[in-house]
């Protein structure tokens, strides 16, 4: 079988194993084969890397990753879709499938059965319900990938590439940017899918960085306090920060105060930059306390 992403190809499977869509498992099958074409231009995948796709379905995206990558890792939690991958991926000798959920795999031993690839990426069409833990999962393990390339909610994919200021710009934001470079690859509309999402979807490729753009005293401490600034997005800054640290606003406000921030400063005008001074002052405040 090749060209599952063919809509008669899809309907054809579909009906050949009686499978029904389920809704808790966010299956939207991609039946477009420019968006596919995309995704992998996108992912820059060669024969040197090892990709990793989350949720393959019937195989869709799977099929084209085998064509490009050295090896491809895909992990399905649907029990109904097993028997129907080990056939529409029966001729592809470069393929793994690890039935399981991905929030859940041990991703270091995975990597290290597969080590004589240096170069990782994680390719996949992700299911919308859990889209936002599975990319902070990856990215908070640290694990050595060089890229994230992924079909997400167009919303989701906003508010990753925001900038200060914007009504996308928050935690997410932040932490998306300070562990790579986000760029929106392609709008995708629901027609693309079957069956078709209630939202508009983006591809969204993540360039992780080697070293991280901010360098703090203590990573935890950052996004505490980029938490704390976006958990009550109406409060100044001092109040967000001195409710959620139990630290008296008047030294809060010296600290600030020392860096140049004025009193009545929000969190969603700082940039990761300014997160960083911040969140490091307030790190001396804690030592002194
Ligand atoms: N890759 C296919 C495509 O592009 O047509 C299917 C994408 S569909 C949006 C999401 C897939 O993720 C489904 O196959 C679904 O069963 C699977 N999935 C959902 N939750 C999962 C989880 N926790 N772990 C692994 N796979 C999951």
């Amino acid at each position: 079988m090749t060209n599952i992403a063919n809509p008669a190809n899809t309907i054809d499977i579909i009906k050949k194993y009686d499978f029904n869509f389920q809704k808790k498992f966010g299956q939207n099958f991609l039946i477009d084969t420019h968006v596919l074409d995309k995704i992998c231009q996108a992912s820059g995948l060669g024969k040197n890397d090892l990709a990793i796709e989350i949720g393959p379905g019937i195989g869709t995206l799977t099929e084209a990753l085998c064509e490009r990558a050295g090896f491809v890792v895909a992990i399905e939690i649907d029990d109904k879709l097993i028997p129907i991958l080990e056939e529409t991926l029966s001729s592809k000798d470069n393929f793994k499938l690890i039935h399981g959920d991905a929030l859940k795999v041990d991703y270091l031993s995975l990597l290290a059965e597969h080590k004589e690839f240096s170069s990782i990426k994680i390719v996949a069409n992700l299911p919308y319900y859990i889209t936002t833990p599975i990319l902070m999962d990856l990215l908070e393990k640290r694990l050595p990938l060089k890229s994230i390339t992924v079909m997400v909610q167009k919303e989701v994919a906003l508010r990753m590439k925001a900038a200060p200021g914007t009504k996308d710009y928050g935690a997410l934001t932040l932490a998306v940017q300070y562990y790579s470079d986000p760029a929106i690859v392609q709008e995708v509309p629901p027609h693309c899918f079957i069956p078709r999402p209630n939202v508009s979807s983006a591809v969204i490729h993540l360039s992780l960085h080697e070293k991280t753009p901010v360098s703090v005293q203590n990573p935890a401490l950052l996004f505490k306090t980029i938490k704390f600034s976006f958990m009550q997005r109406r409060k100044t800054l001092v109040n967000a920060l001195s409710s959620g640290f139990h630290i008296e606003k008047k030294d809060l406000q010296a600290m600030l105060g020392s860096l140049s921030y004025p009193e009545n400063v929000r969190g969603e005008t700082l940039s990761l930059a300014d997160f960083a001074l911040i969140a490091d002052g307030i790190e001396e405040l804690q030592k002194k306390s």
